[in-house]
């Protein structure tokens, strides 16, 4: 037995190499990529362009702390702001440690503007992370179950309903800020209308509330455009990035603009390894490559044949509730538990997930090709088809 902590059910499969959207196992068996290291690898595996700028830096520089001007930081951070069209970005290394930065700089706001017990709002259903703080603000008791005490400061409201927050409008003067996710990624696939981002833009604008949205799993080029909030034409004031950031080398950000920024100082936030080159780097390149080669109008393009292969796939069959989805982020909820797919999946040759039990979740690399796009619509339909007559 290997001695790694028992934080994980794995599936008995390991990989040890990758090429594009495949993956190949110890036996030598290929698998189509429906997941991409749920949402990590942007440009696939083992991509030519991404492949030499690490080993140049590698030859160059890993790390040198943030003691020092870090130019490739610097660089990234440039890029960021541009297409987020914000202002400020911190850099560290998971999405947990992204919205930790973002619940920091919230309180923090909230202090300046003289409220003692800061309140975030946040959403049922939403995922934010591991820590304490991002556990606290996830909408899942099972993430939460066994590790009370939990991180006060939070509000919830039903996903998606702006009533919710108008009362909260009304009733509690605390409130500084709202996290969310404009599509859950975890939580099932659940889309955010675009009027009620626009919606909660305004409340924000009126009370001075932070609006700080989570594009962990759904930023970064995957729903078609960079950002997910994007397509109801806001700008947040916050922002949280990481998976897909990198392609695969660990890096978060947490973006801020207007009244978010200027809040941190020195000493009032930090990280060791966050923002380091080679990090940097694979950002860099990611940004470079998804826009190069278009992959935004690709998820865009590839993901509605998707949705639309499996739903004229599935439309004479009991048991679909719905295929939806943005870009290349799609969910297929079922009537029924559906867990048992993964592994079925991975015997056929396909890894995709299963989220809150009836939610068969596609994450695929942008670079996904349309042939590849197919492949996988076709292997999963005799799947979903026999799983739902049984
Ligand atoms: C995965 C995820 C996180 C947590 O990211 P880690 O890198 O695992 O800490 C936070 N928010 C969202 C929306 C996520 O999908």
């Amino acid at each position: 037995m290997p001695h790694l902590m028992n934080t994980y059910g794995r599936l008995p499969v390991a990989f040890t190499h990758g090429q594009g959207c495949r993956l190949f196992d110890e036996q030598g068996k290929s698998y189509l990529d429906g997941m991409a290291g749920v949402a990590v690898n942007t440009l696939g595996h083992n991509h030519p362009r991404l492949v030499q700028a690490l080993g140049e830096q590698l030859g160059r520089l890993i790390h040198t702390s943030n003691l020092y001007r870090i130019r490739e930081a610097e660089e990234a951070s440039d890029r960021l702001a541009g297409i987020a069209r914000m202002e400020e970005v911190f850099f560290c290394n998971s999405g947990c440690e992204a919205n930790e930065a973002a619940i920091k700089l919230a309180r923090l706001y909230g202090h300046q503007q003289g409220v003692e017990q800061p309140m975030i709002i946040v959403m049922e259903h939403a995922f934010h992370g591991r820590t304490l703080a991002t556990l606290s603000a996830t909408g899942n008791r099972k993430v939460q179950a066994g590790f009370e005490p939990l991180v006060s400061g939070f509000a919830r409201v039903p996903f998606d309903n702006l009533a919710a927050i108008e009362h909260l409008v009304q009733h509690n003067p605390n409130v500084v800020a709202v996290l969310f996710e404009p599509i859950q990624g975890e939580g099932g696939i659940n889309i955010v209308h675009h009027e009620f981002m626009r919606a909660l833009r305004r409340v924000c604008d009126q009370k001075n509330w932070l609006l700080m949205v989570d594009e962990v799993q759904c930023g970064l080029g995957r729903t078609g455009a960079w950002f997910a909030h994007q397509h109801a034409g806001i700008v947040p004031d916050v922002m949280t990035l990481a998976k897909g950031l990198g392609s695969g080398v660990p890096i978060g950000a947490c973006l801020a603009a207007g009244r978010a920024t200027g809040v941190f100082k020195p000493g009032t936030h930090g990280s060791t390894f966050g923002g380091n080159p080679l990090a940097c780097v694979a950002a860099l390149t990611t940004l470079n490559v998804i826009e190069a080669d278009q992959l935004m109008t690709r998820a865009m393009q590839l993901g509605e044949a998707i949705r639309e292969g499996l739903r004229s796939g599935l439309a004479d069959i009991e048991g679909v509730i719905e295929v939806r989805g943005e870009g290349l982020m799609i969910g297929v909820e079922l009537d029924r538990p559906c867990g048992v797919l993964v592994s079925r999946a991975l015997g056929a040759g396909l890894l995709i997930n299963v989220t809150v039990e009836k939610v068969i979740r596609l994450l695929p690399p942008l670079v996904m090709s349309d042939a590849e796009g197919a492949e996988l619509v076709a292997g999963l339909i005799p799947l979903i088809r026999d799983f739902l007559k049984e």
